[in-house]
This record gives structure tokens, C-alpha cells and sequence, in this order.
């Protein structure tokens, strides 16, 4: 079968991307819980060829995320070593996402026996873990949370990815874990502004958690799109707000939608949290400027190919977001006052499912943060895994949003 180029036309614009060696490999998962469903969303949106998932669950429609690819979901459990070896029969990888200390040690001694490559992936809802070709350890509180699940399973998948190929910039991890507290449930009034990537992620995470969201973006789906906004694969050519909050309807009954651009006028007066997932400065600019005036803490997320970060304003607790970025947000934003062309030879840039889902997740864990008093920014970069860092609590004595 021919791989459909324009699905992963933003992938492949990565140097030395092998869409070619992801289609070939087979993968094989166990679990049956919100992490396993993450990396096989993850698994299937990158464009591997042949998936096996052992463990049960319906919370996505895999087979329509990407039609092209082979998936197989076997109903049951790993129970015995000689289940083990029948799971994993020819796979190039093999993926371990439950909590359960007794399907890891065995789906780890098959892998070994067959010098296989094996992940060990657990979270909860206060860590992640994951390890290359180890025995895995298990967190003690058996529920994956969703926000940690979304974290986790987009470090191992990324972590997969440069095992099958290495690309120039690749670092390897062999091993995290980390302590991270995400919500147990988030009853707020959101407005989120973005419905691409990040906003796919984190709308969704928002749903799973019970928020009130509106959700609004103007642009529309396009196929380019399907690699990473894994949730419009029904959606090519419809309002993204509107085809996500429908997709996320199976979640929550809480969502509405909007179309409206972000301007001058901007007012999230009345809203918890301003979630920020759009793709330019001139949107932040705005919604910076909206912050500060109305009071209402904006939540950016930001993304490029291998890294992103979470960076929460709290205005009157933590200096804005010009003055966390080091740069002016106006200058930035009139260099882009002329709005994206979607022309023929427009300029786009290589993007991937990993980060985003990865960001999105840490939007919400700088939420959970904020609420026990800690105002931090998170970083991800591939190879590296998370750093948080403090947030200065005042802007610049030259920031005009000082009064
Ligand atoms: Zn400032």
C-alpha cells in the first residue's frame, strides 16, 4: 500500500524523517488503561504499519484515527510467559503500559528471550515512569491519570521513534521518573483559544476532568492536520472549534464553541482560566494584554518539532507573559499584522503529535500547581524529559501592563 504523503506532510519535512521505516515496524502493547490508549493513538498517528494491542478499551475510535495503518486489539490480559512470547511473535518493539508488576515481568523476560526492544511505561495520578530494555517499575496507586497518561505515553513514543531511526539532534533516554501531580478533577470555567494541536490535547484533557470549555478557533481541518490533531479524522474541511467540541461530546456535555479571532477586544471577563493554544504572537499578544486587564490567568502552551512549554500568568502573583519570555509580544505580533496566507507554496514547519500532547498535558499539571500555591513553567525537550522552573513574581519595571 502507498503511504498517503499529505498526512504526514508536516512529519516528513523533518530532516532525515523514515515514514517509510515507521510504516514496516510492528509494535506490541499491553494495557488496558487510559496509557495504553495514549500510545496507541500516538503509535498509529506517526504512520507504524502493524499494531498489536493486548488489553481492552473503547475510549477512542482507533481504526478511523488513521485507516492506513493495521491495528489488532486482543481482548485479555498477560497473564503466563508463554502468552507473553505468542503477544510479541514477530515485533520490532514491544510496549508494556500497564500498572501490573506480573504482565511487565513477563512481557519483559519474552522481549529479552527474543532480544527484542521493550518499554516499560506506568503512571498514576502523581507520576510517570518509563524504561528501555529494564524491567519496569510499577506506581503504587493502580489509576492511570489522564493528564500523566497523555505526558507519558508521548515521551515513550518519542523515545520508540529514535530507536527505529535516529535523526542528527536525537539524545536517547533510558529512563524517567518523575513526580507530577495533575488534577483530580478541574470544576472551572475555561476559554480556550486554539483548537489545533496543543488544543486537540488539552481540550481533551480539560473534558476528561470535568471543565466548562468554550472553544474557539476560525480555521478549518485540513488533511495535513490528521498526524498530530489525531481527533478529525470525520472533520477535513469543517471549523475546528466546532468539529472538536462535537468529537468531544462522547467526554463531556460542558463544551460550546466559537469562531471568533482574537483582537483588541478580546474579554474572557467571567472565565476561570484563558487557555492559550494558538500557533502565533499576535494571539498571545492579545490575550496577554486581555489578562492583565481583566484578571483572568492565561495559560500559554507553545510547541516546535522536539520541545515546547507551559507557561502559566497570574496577573498581580507572577510577571506577565512578555516579561517570562524576555521579548515585547507587540513587536513580535506587528511583524505578523499581515494574518497567514494559506497559499500555495506557503511556508510551514515540520510538527509532530509528540510534543503537543506532552505540552497540553503540562498546561493542565501548571493549573494543579498554581491551585497549592506554586507558580511554575514547565519545559519539555526531547531527550531530556521535564524542567520546571520558578516564575518571577513581578514584571519589568519597563512592562506597561505595570500601570
Ligand atoms: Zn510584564
Amino acid at each position: 500500500m502507498a503511504i498517503n504523503l499529505e498526512r504526514y506532510n508536516r512529519q516528513n519535512l523533518i530532516e532525515g524523517w523514515q515514514q517509510e521505516k515507521l510504516y514496516n515496524l510492528k509494535v506490541s502493547l499491553a494495557g488496558s488503561g487510559l496509557l495504553s490508549d495514549f500510545l496507541l493513538v500516538d503509535l498509529i498517528s506517526l504512520g507504524i504499519g502493524r499494531n498489536t494491542r493486548t488489553g481492552s478499551s473503547c475510549s477512542f475510535e482507533f481504526e478511523k484515527i488513521n485507516p492506513e495503518v493495521y491495528i489488532e486489539q486482543r481482548d485479555e490480559e498477560i497473564t503466563s510467559f508463554q502468552m507473553a512470547e505468542l503477544c510479541i511473535e514477530d515485533s520490532d518493539f514491544v510496549i508494556d503500559a500497564t500498572n501490573d508488576t506480573r504482565s511487565k515481568h513477563f512481557l519483559f523476560e519474552a522481549a529479552k528471550k527474543k532480544n527484542l526492544n521493550y518499554f516499560s511505561a506506568s503512571c498514576s495520578k502523581s507520576g510517570l515512569s518509563f524504561s528501555f530494555n529494564r524491567n519496569g517499575e510499577v506506581f503504587d496507586d493502580s489509576t492511570q491519570g489522564a493528564v500523566n497518561s497523555m505526558i507519558c505515553a508521548g515521551i515513550v513514543a518519542d523515545e520508540l521513534r529514535k530507536r527505529a531511526f535516529c535523526l542528527k539532534r536525537d539524545r536517547q533516554l533510558d529512563r524517567l521518573e518523575i513526580g507530577v501531580k495533575e488534577p483530580s478533577n478541574l470544576e472551572k470555567k475555561i476559554l480556550q483559544v486554539g483548537a489545533g494541536a496543543i488544543g486537540t490535547f488539552s481540550a481533551l484533557a480539560l473534558a476528561l476532568k470535568s471543565a466548562q470549555i468554550k472553544i474557539i478557533d476560525f480555521d478549518v481541518v485540513e488533511e495535513s492536520n490528521l498526524n498530530r490533531q489525531f481527533l478529525f479524522y470525520d472533520s477535513i474541511g469543517k471549523n475546528k472549534a466546532e468539529a472538536l467540541s462535537k468529537m468531544l461530546e462522547k467526554y463531556s456535555r460542558k463544551i460550546q464553541n466559537g469562531t471568533e479571532k482574537i483582537g483588541e477586544n478580546f474579554d474572557p471577563s467571567g472565565y476561570d482560566f484563558v487557555f492559550s493554544c494558538v500557533d502565533n504572537n499576535q494571539a498571545r499578544y492579545f490575550m496577554n494584554l486581555a489578562s492583565a486587564k481583566h484578571s483572568v490567568p492565561l495559560i500559554n502552551g507553545g510547541s516546535s518539532t522536539f520541545a515546547g512549554n507551559a507557561m502559566p500568568y497570574f496577573p498581580g502573583k507572577t510577571a506577565c507573559l512578555d516579561c517570562q519570555l524576555g521579548y515585547d509580544l507587540t513587536e513580535t505580533a506587528k511583524e505578523e499584522e499581515q494574518p497567514k496566507k494559506r497559499e500555495i507554496g506557503a511556508c510551514f514547519h515540520p510538527a509532530l503529535i509528540i510534543p503537543n500532547q506532552i505540552i497540553a498535558g503540562l498546561m493542565l499539571i501548571c493549573v494543579e500547581k498554581a491551585i497549592s500555591g506554586k507558580y511554575e513553567k514547565i519545559n519539555y525537550l526531547s531527550g531530556e524529559g521535564l524542567l520546571f522552573q520558578e516564575i518571577e513574581d513581578q514584571c519589568f519595571s519597563e512592562c506597561r501592563k505595570n500601570g
